[in-house]
């Protein structure tokens, strides 16, 4: 018979942590603290494939279900020594989602679940406090009202002000047992006259309709928003955790608090987090309360640290916090409830964090000896690093200061203010910089918060949703502006007198919390020790070399600065579009014949000459290809009639025979069109001045220093072994001609790009020609899928929300497809010249899930833009490991 429930705590631990996929993170972790001593409060877990069985089977359960569920019931009944509907000593429980990964977005926790007209009279003889039963007995039903039957809490709030207005106090804690008993009856009568029917009174009922809640919210909007955009699938499924409740709300001996083994911001070694005295959980994230700081080093003026308040739950936590980080290697995200100054854990997980803190936590566990350096490589996400290369605020830059809040995650962000989440989508997706400006954020606004630049709350503390989402996603975020008035119909944001309207510029500095008006001026990232120490364990590891593709000496000097060892596509035709050269590139285009062209090269060449002879330089004793002319000429034409007319006089050409020109070029499908080697083909003038431009640049720069670059010259889209033997023939033939000419001769070798899918069918024969493959995935990709990479975005996204495509194939490569040619390329090229050098510079380069392939298949090295430098090299060194890992290797095809 299946298990389809698992008991924890109180001696009878069914899971452990590594059986996460099945009990959910927080469910393996409960049962994994529960075994190693830990004081959790005893339950179970219905596991996810509940999830999957309930959604195959039209949202019914498994027949064994609701026998297991009782006698794990059953089981935490007995280890309480209360029962489930119990007049006199009931039980309550917490029911709680818990999905593989941990996902916002899911159900919010029900607390205090059992209670009803009848135990929480038992609650409050249990406790001898009625004014404590009542107010649990209020929270209930709104919890239970408005997650499990989706009534608006807002309807609660009113049924609660009114009793305040009523009573004329101000604090909710000013009401007594009898005032939360008419707030009571004031929600059982609204959700009755809401819902059609009585808030249900049998626990049982209670129950079962939190784990179909549970189970209801895999499915909606909002963990559907998640999932896309963390690639979570979705017959994962999630599980159901029901653990007996233990009170931090009972009086001034209890608390509650939500915690991380090591900052989760910066990484510091020091116990970071919040609680609050006399509290239930939902209290330290609502933010109506303001938390106060676990460690008395933490605490400002006029807090109250838990260290101080409560000594002894704090020095056993101290000592939880130790044995966690001991038992998982790794910081902790930690939840604990502290009943009359006994200490329970209720959760812990590994604690999300800023790329910086990530970092840090990987390079000091590694020093401190929980986990080795290769383990911290592994430890560290390649894409996070992002966050760390990108600009901050210039420090000299004048700024005008708004206000402050907390700093919830790092980096600096500029953009105009916007205040749903839905506006900050639509304009970001117009390609504005927005700064979403919200009161709190919940996970419906997940879209709005992963579009705009940076997020600024004006409430809710460093543990908020916002603070918690933003680091994860990596958007700078201020949180808990307490002193920015946001005003939602108005369209404004105000704080000392001064008021920013919708529309208007703001910059955030999410490392400090300070809000600017207008923007400030940014400034390059400088990295940390420990980023280079993560590096320098990275590179110890890979095997796969990193290249940037770069054509500006600026590109290519950021590109060494992060380690890149090479260029490995250097796009010509962008050097065409200088204003200095555009004149001449377009007179080439225009000649009525080979004359003409070739007078307009001759232009052209001293400014090649020189871009090449820069680019030598800054990559002195570093391989660099060099691919030529690829966009189709009418790229280079100028579109509009005014446009034309202005172009036409400044080159003193006749305007009817340009349009007619540009008529002439103008193709239907220019991808497919005249570009690539069938330019160079069918105007060999432009390749031979571009290779002559090479191979004279090299002569120069061999002849000054000594140090004579080894280019390679890459053709683009060649789909025939023709097409290369012609147009290598070419640049040899100029190489030849430059070489007698200055009696100096360099190496170098001429390749192709593998950007159609013949040319990866034919690769043996094109190796023939080749002295290098470089994999174009982005054509590739294009002419895979048969897929135009400019129009797909339209449609694309809702392939991937449908599950059509697992991701965006032209982010990822598709290893099915597009990743079989490349395979059968590598492995027809390296079968006939096994030192055939492999490398990718399509986008794929950068991307780690692409890395991890190119190294499965053996490839020399990826090419990416700048960068992505680092993010390449600690995902390449993180693909070795798996590759040793899983058997040794790249299978490399020779
Ligand atoms: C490619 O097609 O993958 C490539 C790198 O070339 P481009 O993006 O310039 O077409
Ligand atoms: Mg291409």
């Amino acid at each position: 018979m299946t298990q389809w429930v698992y008991s924890f705590g109180a001696g009878h631990n069914d899971g452990s942590a590594e059986m996460r996929n099945l009990l959910g993170g927080k469910g393996a972790n409960l049962a994994e603290m529960a075994s190693i001593g830990l004081p959790v409060p005893p339950g179970f877990t219905i596991t996810t494939e509940v999830c999957t069985w309930y959604y195959e089977h039209g949202k019914q359960y498994p027949a064994e279900l609701r026998d297991q569920v009782a006698t794990a019931l059953a089981r935490v009944e007995q280890a309480v020594g209360a029962r489930f509907g119990d007049h006199r000593k009931p039980l309550l429980v917490s029911v709680r989602s818990g999905a593989r990964v941990s996902m916002p977005g899911m159900m919010d926790t029900v607390l205090n679940l059992g209670l009803n007209d009848a135990t929480v009279d038992g609650l409050a003889a249990a406790s001898g406090d009625a004014r404590f039963a009542w107010d649990s007995y209020r929270r209930f039903i709104q919890m239970y009202g408005s997650v499990v039957l989706g009534v608006d809490h807002h309807r609660f709030e009113e049924i609660i002000e009114h009793v305040k207005l009523d009573r004329g106090v101000i604090e909710d804690t000013e009401l007594t047992a009898q005032d939360w008993h008419r707030v009571v009856d004031g929600y059982k009568d609204m959700v009755a006259e809401v819902k059609g029917q009585p808030f249900p009174q049998d626990p049982e009922a209670q129950l079962w309709g939190a784990i179909g809640a549970v189970f209801g919210s895999w499915m909606n909007a909002r963990a559907n928003t998640y999932r896309r955009l963390h690639d979570i699938p979705a017959d994962w499924g999630t599980a159901v955790n029901v653990q007996a409740m233990v009170f931090g709300n009972m009086g001034e001996d209890c608390a509650t608090g939500v915690c991380f083994t090591r900052d989760p911001s910066t990484g510091e070694d020091v116990f970071y987090g919040e609680y609050l005295i006399n509290a239930q959980g939902e209290d330290v994230v609502a933010g109506i309360r303001t938390p106060q700081p676990m460690s008395e080093a933490r605490a400002k003026p006029g807090e109250r640290s838990m260290e101080k308040a409560m000594p002894a739950a704090y020095a056993e936590l101290v000592q939880v916090r130790q044995t966690l980080e001991r038992h998982y290697r790794d910081m902790q995200d930690i939840e604990f409830t502290v009943q009359q100054n006994k200490l329970y854990m209720l959760q812990t997980r590994n604690g999300k964090r800023t790329a910086a803190a990530s970092l840090k936590i990987a390079v000091d566990m590694a020093r401190e000896g929980l986990i080795d350096e290769r383990e911290a490589v592994r430890r560290v996400n390649p894409s996070a690093l992002d966050q760390l290369l990108h600009p901050t605020l210039d420090p000299k830059a004048p700024r005008k200061l708004l206000s402050r809040g907390l700093p919830a995650s790092p980096g600096a962000a500029c953009g105009t203010v916007v205040f749903t989440a839905d506006e900050a989508e639509a304009r970001a997706a117009k390609g504005e910089s927005v700064i979403l400006v919200r009161i709190e954020t919940s996970p419906e606004d997940i879209h709005g918060m992963h579009a705009a630049k940076g997020i600024l709350t004006t409430r809710g503390g460093m543990t908020s949703h916002a603070a918690v989402v933003a680091r994860g996603m990596g958007r700078p975020c201020v949180a808990g502006a307490g002193g920015v008035t946001v005003d939602y119909a108005g369209q404004t944001l105000m704080a000392g007198g001064k008021v920013v309207q919708a529309g208007e510029t703001v910059t955030l500095d999410g490392a400090t919390g300070e809000i600017f008006i207008g923007a400030v001026a940014m400034v390059e990232p400088k990295l940390s020790g420990d980023f280079e120490t993560l590096m320098g364990w990275a590179d110890a590891v890979r095997r796969l070399r990193v290249r940037a593709n770069a054509e500006t000496p600026l590109d290519a000097e950021t590109a060494r600065k992060f380690g890149a060892e090479g260029i490995g596509l250097c796009r010509t035709e962008h050097m065409f579009f200088d204003p200095d050269r555009i004149g001449a590139v377009r007179q080439m285009i225009m000649a009525e014949n080979e004359r003409g062209r070739r007078d307009a090269l001759e232009r052209l060449l001293p400014f090649q000459r020189q871009d090449f002879a820069a680019l030598f330089r800054i990559m002195v004793g570093l391989p660099i290809t060099i691919r030529l002319l690829d966009p189709p000429l009418h790229e280079f034409l100028p579109h509009t009639e005014a446009e034309i007319a202005e172009v036409a006089q400044a080159l003193g050409a006749d305007v009817t025979a340009m349009q007619r020109r540009a008529a002439e070029l103008s193709e239907a499908n220019p991808m497919l069109g005249h570009r690539g080697c069938r330019l160079g083909i069918t105007f060999p003038e432009i390749y031979e001045m571009q290779a002559r431009a090479i191979f004279e640049a090299a002569v120069e720069i061999g002849k000054s220093t000594r140090k004579a670059p080894v280019p390679e010259i890459m053709i683009p889209l060649v789909a025939t072994k023709r097409e290369l033997e012609i147009t290598r023939a070419q640049v040899d033939r100029v190489a030849q001609e430059v070489f007698a000419e200055s009696g100096y001769h360099v190496e170098y070798y001429v390749g192709t790009m593998i950007e159609l899918p013949r040319a990866a069918l034919t690769a043996d024969s094109i190796a023939a020609s080749a002295d290098f493959f470089s994999f174009g995935t982005n054509d590739l990709t294009q002419t895979t899928f048969g897929l135009s990479r400019d129009d797909a975005g339209k449609f694309l996204p809702v392939y991937v929300e449908k599950g059509i495509m697992a991701k965006d194939p032209f982010v990822s490569i598709d290893v099915e497809g597009v990743g079989a040619l490349v395979r059968i390329a590598a492995e027809k090229g390296r079968g006939v010249k096994p030192e055939l050098k492999l490398g990718i510079c399509g986008e794929h380069g950068g991307d780690p899930a692409s890395i991890e392939f190119c190294e499965t298949i053996g490839l020399d090295y990826v090419s990416c833009s700048p960068y992505r430098v680092p993010v390449a090299r600690l995902a390449a060194a993180q693909a070795a490991l798996n590759a040793a890992q899983a058997g040794g290797g790249g299978d490399r095809t020779a």
